[in-house]
């Protein structure tokens, strides 16, 4: 996972840049990386860690009017080339899945590699072309996968967004500035008002604090990434059209309709399964309440690099609140169960230890079957606990008392899309695209 921000302004853009890439962290904790352009050369900073860790002491020489700018789970961004265009600048979200042949291909044209990245192969494509347009047009046309990219050449801004849409990206206004961002919640805090989603298969030029369409590669369908909505995206943002916080209630609430349990409490895996717990306690009348903290300074496990860290962040990120567990029978919402091992050997254990009576186990999403192809990271297909076993025999693994998993009929309705308009991947096994 990836975050991506552009900005074109009047004024000196580095404060806004460097915070509309702040305001994407979620997506991305290994890398980040700054790039401006102010009339006299393509400037570009990127560091390993955290946005404000790194570059808070760290903007000075990045002055500009135009920027853009990465967060990322992966590599390094954005990437500087120097091309016929002239020189330029990349960030790139999504996966490439034909990245192997794409690689032999334009090694046999006469191409060499610096690094077995994605965005390297993008760049390296678009290059090829006498226009940016021309060359993400026929970027596009090579590869198979999901993208959205920001590009800055010495002068204009260039974003795009793949045709099915997998990936989310907004677009957003200010007094004499533009911007295009990963999520919405880059917006809220820079005063920036939501212009509207980039379309499925745009291509924006952004020039003089305007935007302009060039093109829209035509699709036969879109594929939005559901688990944007269910996990991936901050709650404060809004993605095509839809609150995150909004569908993570209605998801919540169809799971209290169509499983409901008599609890004392409906607590939540923090953060990202509050909103589902919340829904499913509106729904149901059931009080909410913190059954477990986040801590604050810990981090978002799931965007850690390796399986060891991802277990160890886990393990310590959260806490138990004894108070309101001993005792009491709980309804616990959780947005998807991968492995199903931190639910099994953290939550359960602490639950247990702080002597719940009964935990009932609400999971958001149907029970996740195959990895993504798209950008997102999920586990092989054999670590998914439910490519093995049934719902019961999850249920017995993690040692839980009750479990149910909402429908992917009631995953499409929650969110408003009709399935055949959303990607389902992770839940079907099946890949359109
Ligand atoms: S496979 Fe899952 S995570 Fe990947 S794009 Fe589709 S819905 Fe999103």
């Amino acid at each position: 996972m990836c975050g991506i921000f552009a900005i074109s302004a009047k004024d000196n853009i580095i404060d806004d840049l460097f915070l509309g890439v702040f305001y994407l962290q979620h997506r991305g904790q290994q890398y980040c990386g700054l790039s401006t352009y102010a009339g006299d050369g393509i400037k570009i900073r990127t560091h390993r860690g955290l946005v404000r860790e790194t570059f808070t002491k760290d903007l000075g020489g990045l002055d500009g009017q135009m920027g853009i700018g990465h967060t990322s789970l992966k590599d390094r961004q954005p990437l500087k080339l120097d091309s016929k265009m002239g020189e330029f600048t990349i960030c790139f979200e999504g996966n490439i899945i034909n990245r192997e042949e794409l690689t032999n291909e334009l090694k046999k044209e006469g191409h060499s590699f610096y690094t077995d990245s994605d965005i390297e192969i993008v760049a390296k494509l678009i290059a090829q072309s006498d226009t940016f347009v021309d060359g993400i047009e026929k970027m596009a046309a090579r590869i198979r996968g999901a993208y959205a990219l920001v590009i800055l050449s010495r002068g204009k801004i260039y974003a795009a967004r793949d045709k099915y849409a997998f990936r989310p990206m907004i677009l957003g206004q200010r007094d004499g500035a533009i911007a295009v961002s990963s999520e919405s919640c880059s917006f809220t805090n820079l005063g920036f008002s939501i212009i509207r989603d980039v379309k499925p298969g745009e291509i924006l030029e952004i020039e003089d604090s305007k935007f302009e369409t060039k093109k829209i590669l035509p699709a036969e369908f879109t594929q939005y990434c559901t688990f944007e909505w269910v996990y991936t995206a901050n709650v404060c943002s809004t993605i095509d059209g839809l609150s995150v916080d909004i569908a993570r209630r209605n998801l919540g609430a169809a799971l209290a309709k169509r499983y409901p349990a008599k609890v004392d409490i409906v607590g939540a895996v923090p953060n990202s399964g509050i909103g589902h717990a919340i829904g499913y306690s509106q729904e149901s009348k059931i009080p909410f309440d913190n059954v477990f903290i986040k801590y604050d300074y810990a981090s978002r496990s799931y965007t850690q690099p390796t399986q060891a860290e991802r277990d160890r962040e886990a393990k310590v990120k959260l806490i138990p609140v004894p108070a309101k567990i001993k005792d009491r029978s709980v309804v616990i919402c959780d947005d998807s169960i991968v492995r199903g091992t931190q639910m099994k050997n953290d939550l359960v254990v602490k639950l247990r230890k702080n002597g719940v009576r009964e935990i009932h186990v609400r999971v958001a999403c149907p029970p996740l079957k195959a990895p993504c192809m798209y950008g997102v990271a999920t586990r092989s297909k054999n670590e998914l606990a439910a490519h093995q076993k049934t719902v019961e025999q999850i249920k017995d693994y993690i040692g839980v008392d009750g479990l149910a998993y909402n429908t992917l009929e009631d995953l499409g309705q929650a969110i408003g899309k009709p399935l055949d308009q959303i990607c389902t991947s992770c839940w079907t096994d099946k890949y359109r695209v």
